[in-house]
């Protein structure tokens, strides 16, 4: 397999780019087991990066990460999220400490606010920072913020250590291209692009298809080459089949053309003008 692509942090640690996200393992015992092994697979094929929240399955998706890193902790870089309704200075320091019980481990080495809620920016900072001192994080960031969001961010004390941001980008969902992507470039602020296969909607796309069929790839490596073909963008799509993560990996090997490209954009323009960050 071709070597992994890799995203940097403004602090300069490095990542794997193509990462595994989480959302809704831990949903059913019965699917914990292949979960668990799903995630593993990923990390022997390199794909370090594990995302998570306190969120998914209401910290059962948590319990799912811990399983599967016991033991090889130190192989993985976890991320986790704090949820608004909890990210007050002590509330958030309050819900690490919850994650980092459920995941087994005394380190979370990226941990986000999950969305923009009540609580004032420079409230949720405060603690991450905390947080980052205590040794219990290893930097922080947030998820779903626009431009202005992030803009307001830079205002708040501490708010430029701000070390990503996790937001909806793929394929169908290019309006970061225009915004909020280059701003996050000129700082080198890595972009984690959240539901790289539109939750699967794009697998059954006619171009995806036919793109892939000429390439002997699948349309999931087809819609995961395009994110990782941008600077600095940290792709996590989720499976909880280790067959299908496997698949996914292999998205590495697939060089798109420049051709490929052109009918890409044709079937998914890019933004011609500024549109508001979409989200799941
Ligand atoms: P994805 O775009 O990653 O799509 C996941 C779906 O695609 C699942 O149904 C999965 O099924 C399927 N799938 C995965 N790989 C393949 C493949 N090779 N072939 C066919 N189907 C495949 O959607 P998500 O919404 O899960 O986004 C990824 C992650 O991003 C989340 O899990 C979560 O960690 C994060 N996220 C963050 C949000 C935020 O607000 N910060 C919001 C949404 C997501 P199966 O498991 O059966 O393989």
């Amino acid at each position: 397999m071709d070597p992994m692509p890799q995203a940097a942090f403004p602090d300069g640690r490095r990542v794997a780019a193509l990462g595994q996200g989480t959302w809704h393992m831990g949903e059913s015992r019965s699917s914990a087991a292949e979960e668990v092994r799903a995630l593993r697979a990923g990390l022997d094929l390199g794909m370090t990066l594990i995302d998570t929240a306190e969120m998914y399955a209401d910290g059962g998706a948590e319990l799912v990460v811990g399983e599967a890193v016991r033991g090889r902790r130190d192989e993985v870089f976890l991320v986790s999220k704090v949820l608004p309704s909890n990210s007050s200075r002590k509330g958030t320091i309050a819900a690490c400490e919850a994650s980092l019980k459920r995941l087994g481990t005394d380190r979370i080495d990226l941990y986000l606010l999950h969305w923009r809620g009540r609580f004032a920016l420079g409230e949720t900072v405060a603690a991450f920072e905390e947080l980052k001192a205590a040794g219990k994080i290893g930097a922080w960031g947030v998820s779903n913020f626009d431009v202005d969001d992030m803009e307001e961010l830079m205002t708040v004390p501490g708010g430029e250590n701000v070390a990503a941001n996790q937001v909806l980008y793929n394929l169908a969902r290019r309006g970061i291209e225009f915004d909020l992507l280059p701003w996050s470039a000129r700082r080198g602020i890595p972009t984690m692009a959240y539901s790289p296969l539109d939750e699967g909607r794009l697998l059954r796309h006619p171009v995806l298809g036919e793109i892939a069929a000429a390439h002997g790839a699948s349309p999931a490596q087809v819609a995961l080459a395009f994110v990782l073909s941008r600077d600095n963008v940290i792709a996590i799509p989720k499976s909880g089949s280790a067959a299908r993560v496997e698949e996914n990996r292999k998205t590495a090997d697939l060089k798109l053309t420049a051709d490929d490209k052109a009918a890409l954009d044709a079937a998914f323009p890019p933004p011609g003008r500024r549109r508001p960050l979409e989200m799941i």
